[in-house]
C-alpha cells in the first residue's frame, strides 16, 4: 500500500488507542447493568459518574448538567425539539443561521411544518453572523437561539460570548452545536453564557455513537426517550457504558496541553494556507482568515470540480473532502458555501482539508507537492479554463 494521509478529521477521527484501552474492560469483565445494586452494577454506575465529570470539566459545567446521548445529531434534535415543546406557552419563534449542520437545519425545518416560526440569519462572506441581525430578529415570541460554535465546512468561529450575552439579557435560551470546537478552542459554558451545548465523541478521537448534551441547571427540558429512569429520567435505556467511558477519556485527553497541541496545529494550518495561496493560481480561501478553527483549511479552485479533485487526491493516498454534495446524489453545492455567497461554479471547486492530532509537517509538504499538479491537470481538461485563457 502507498501513502495514506488522512486530512478529513472534521468528518471523523480515529479512536485514540488510550481511549480504546479505557473502554475494553467494559465489554468483558465490567458488563454489569449500572442500574443493578450488586457490585459490578454499581462499579459501572461509578464509571459513568466519572465520565460525566470528565465531560463537564472540559466545558466548565457541573456533572449534573451533562446528559449522554448517541451523538450530536441526537443532542441537537433533543435540544431544539425539547425547548420548542417545553416553552411553547412562551412562544413559537426560533433563531438559527443558514450555515448550521443539517442536524440543526432539518430539525428547524421539521418544526416549521409543525407551527413554529424560524428565522435563518444570513452570514457574511467570511461566514460570520452580524450581531445587529441577531438583535433585530428577536421577538417577544422568541424561545430559542441555536447557533453553531464553529462551522464544520469552513471553520469560521462565531462570536459565541456576545451571542450568549444577548440571549441572557433577553431571557432567551441559547443552544450551540459545539462539535467542531471542542478540543480545538477553549469552551467555557459559564463564561460564554451558553445554556445548552451539543458535542460528539468521534470528532475528538473518541468512539462513534456517543455524545452529550449540556443543559444548564434551571432550563426546562422534556424527556427525549421515555423508558427507564436513566439519565435522570430524561433518556431511558440501558447506558452504553464502554462508549460513555470512552467519551469521558477522550474529553479528558482533549483538554490536556490544549494550547500546546493547537499551536502545533496552527503552524501546520498556516503553512498549508500560505502554500496553497502561493502555489495554486485562481484560488480563494473560504471562511474567516483568523476567526477559524486551527485544524480547518478550505479553498475553492476556479475552473475545476471538487469531486474530480478528491478522486485524484485519493489516487495519491490523500483523504480530504469537498464542498459539493454530488456523492450524496445531489448536484447542489453545500448550503454553507452558498451561504457565504459563492456562485455555484466556484462552490463546486472546493476542497476541505481538516488536520488531526497525528498530522505532520511531512503530510502537509506532500499535499503541497501534489495539489498544484493535480489542479493544473484538471484545469488542462476544463473547457471553462480554455475559454478563460482565450479571453484573457
Ligand atoms: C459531525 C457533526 C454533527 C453530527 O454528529 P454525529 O455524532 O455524527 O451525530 C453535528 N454537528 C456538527 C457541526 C458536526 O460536525
Amino acid at each position: 500500500m502507498g501513502k495514506n494521509i488522512y486530512f478529513d478529521n472534521a468528518a471523523t477521527t480515529f479512536t485514540h488507542p488510550e481511549v480504546v484501552e479505557a473502554m475494553m474492560p467494559y465489554f468483558t469483565q465490567n458488563y454489569g447493568n449500572p442500574s443493578s445494586i450488586y457490585e459490578i452494577g454499581q462499579y459501572n454506575k461509578n464509571a459513568i459518574d466519572k465520565a460525566r465529570e470528565q465531560v463537564a470539566n472540559l466545558l466548565n459545567a457541573e456533572s449534573a448538567e451533562i446528559f449522554f446521548t448517541s451523538g450530536a445529531t441526537e443532542s441537537d434534535n433533543w435540544a431544539i425539539k425539547g425547548i420548542a415543546e417545553s416553552y411553547k406557552n412562551k412562544g413559537n419563534h426560533i433563531i438559527t443561521t443558514t450555515i448550521e449542520h443539517h442536524a440543526v437545519l432539518h430539525t428547524c425545518q421539521y418544526l416549521e411544518k409543525n407551527g413554529y416560526e424560524v428565522t435563518y440569519l444570513p452570514v457574511d462572506e467570511d461566514g460570520l453572523i452580524k450581531i445587529e441581525d441577531l438583535k433585530n430578529a428577536i421577538k417577544d415570541t422568541t424561545i430559542l437561539i441555536t447557533i453553531m460554535f464553529a462551522n464544520n465546512e469552513i471553520g469560521t468561529i462565531q462570536p459565541i460570548k456576545e451571542i450568549g450575552e444577548i440571549a441572557r439579557e433577553k431571557g432567551i435560551i441559547f443552544h450551540t452545536d459545539a462539535v467542531q470546537a471542542i478540543g480545538q478552542v477553549p469552551v467555557d459554558v459559564k463564561d460564554m453564557n451558553i445554556d445548552m451545548l451539543s458535542l460528539t465523541g468521534h470528532k475528538l478521537n473518541g468512539p462513534k455513537g456517543i455524545g452529550a448534551l449540556y443543559v444548564k441547571k434551571g432550563v426546562r427540558l422534556r424527556a427525549f426517550i421515555h423508558g427507564g429512569a436513566q439519565e435522570r429520567r430524561r433518556r431511558g435505556g440501558t447506558e452504553n457504558v464502554p462508549n460513555i467511558v470512552g467519551l469521558g477519556k477522550a474529553m479528558e485527553m482533549a483538554g490536556q496541553n490544549m494550547e500546546e497541541k493547537n499551536n502545533k496545529m496552527l503552524l501546520l494550518r498556516n503553512k498549508l494556507m500560505q502554500g496553497i495561496k502561493e502555489k495554486v493560481p485562481y484560488c480563494k480561501l473560504n471562511g474567516h482568515p483568523e476567526k477559524r478553527l486551527p485544524n480547518n483549511v478550505n479553498y475553492s479552485f476556479q475552473f475545476i470540480e471538487g469531486e474530480s479533485l478528491l478522486i485524484m487526491l485519493d489516487m495519491k493516498g490523500i483523504c480530504a473532502s469537498s464542498g459539493s454534495a454530488c456523492t450524496s446524489g445531489s448536484l447542489d453545492p453545500s448550503h454553507v458555501l452558498l451561504g457565504i455567497g459563492l456562485p455555484h461554479e466556484i462552490a463546486h471547486g472546493s476542497l476541505r482539508i481538516s488536520l488531526g492530532i497525528n498530522s505532520t509537517e511531512e503530510d502537509v509538504d506532500y499535499l503541497l507537492e501534489v495539489l498544484p499538479e493535480i489542479v493544473q491537470r484538471l484545469r488542462d481538461m476544463s473547457p471553462l479554463y480554455e475559454d478563460f485563457l482565450k479571453n484573457n
